[in-house]
């Protein structure tokens, strides 16, 4: 890509999607488009085929996805199979259809096995049963990368896909029953803080072990790999490092201000005991996370207050 080149970033006001446009545009990238969902369902194929006939893109980031947590996947199975099912296969056809020069896929580390080795490898997709209360979402992604892998086989097209770990920062989902823990500390120590509550609650042992990325390392690892990387390969992108929830949860509670009690609920569920991405392939590819987990959450909690302060105007 050049920053005159034609770039369409689809689901552009998600958390990964509105990264990857904060970091193009800052990057003095200027010819991007994107559209709302009002403005272009993309489960609709005459849509999304308009579309591209009409803008011609030369690159795409397929960011636009269908996604939500464990109770949201739990409830409404259908829906998460459905909708990324059309989108991905809509958007990935269309840019075939279209010529585009190079699309970028986004895969999730939550669609490899349950019972995965860790850190995960690529190779290790496909080799072991899913967890089944996000069966209908891995499906539908695990469908995304060998569509973009078939195409490439078939019609020699260059559709590359990666694998972010656990992410968060702007833009995030800060609901209370329906986030990832990163989110939802945030806001239960704020709420805790300013209502003088003397204690927050944080599910399970504290001991289970998760790796968090910011958003805005994902943005530029996935431009980085838009320009750099071709192949069907897998790669995976992450900081190569997890801590333990007690651990993140301290150092919510300092960067919130927060001064009361941490307490562990042991009648919630711990989930997987450990959660961490091999980064070798991605390392070798030259690429390393910038933000530290410390000015990471900083920033995350600066983009949450200015949201409720917006909020309350
Ligand atoms: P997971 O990575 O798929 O297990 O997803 P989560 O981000 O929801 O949970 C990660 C870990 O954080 C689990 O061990 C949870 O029990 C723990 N956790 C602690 N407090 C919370 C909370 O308030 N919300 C969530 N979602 N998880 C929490």
């Amino acid at each position: 890509m050049n920053t005159e080149s034609k770039i369409y970033i689809a689901g552009h006001r998600g958390l990964v999607g509105s990264a990857i446009m904060r970091y193009l545009q800052s990057n003095g990238y200027n010819n991007l488009v994107y559209r709302t969902r009002a403005e272009l369902d993309l489960r609709k194929w005459d849509e999304v085929n308009q579309f591209f006939q009409a803008e011609k893109p030369e690159y795409v980031f397929l960011a636009a996805a269908k996604v939500g947590g464990i109770v949201a996947n739990n409830t409404y199975p259908a829906d998460f199979i459905r909708d990324n099912m059309l989108i991905q296969t809509n958007v990935i056809d269309a840019s075939f259809q279209n010529d585009i020069k190079k699309l970028l896929f986004l895969g999730s580390t939550c669609i490899y096995p349950k019972f995965s080795p860790q850190p995960m490898k690529e190779e290790y997709l496909l080799t072991g049963v899913l967890e089944a209360t996000n069966e209908s979402y891995a499906i539908a992604k695990i469908a995304g990368i060998k569509m973009c892998e078939s195409y490439n086989r078939q019609y020699g097209t260059n559709y590359i896909s990666i694998m972010p770990t656990n992410l968060y920062g702007l833009n995030d989902n800060f609901d209370l029953e329906n986030s990832h823990v990163l989110p939802a500390l945030i806001r239960k120590f704020h709420e805790a803080k300013v209502n003088s509550e003397p204690a927050v609650e944080v599910w399970g042992t504290g001991n289970p072990r998760r790796e968090f990325m910011y958003c805005d390392d994902l943005a530029d690892a996935a431009v980085y790999l838009m320009n750099t990387y071709n192949g069907s390969e897998l790669i995976n992108v992450g900081v190569g490092k997890d801590i333990a929830i007690h651990q993140l949860a301290q150092l919510l509670k300092d960067t919130v201000g927060y001064k009361g009690e941490i307490i562990f609920n042991t009648s919630k569920p711990d989930g997987a005991p450990r959660k961490l991405v091999d980064i070798t392939r991605l390392t070798e590819l030259g690429w390393e996370a910038k933000t530290t987990l410390e000015e990471g959450l900083e920033l995350t909690y600066e983009s949450y207050l200015k949201e409720l302060n917006k909020k309350n105007l």
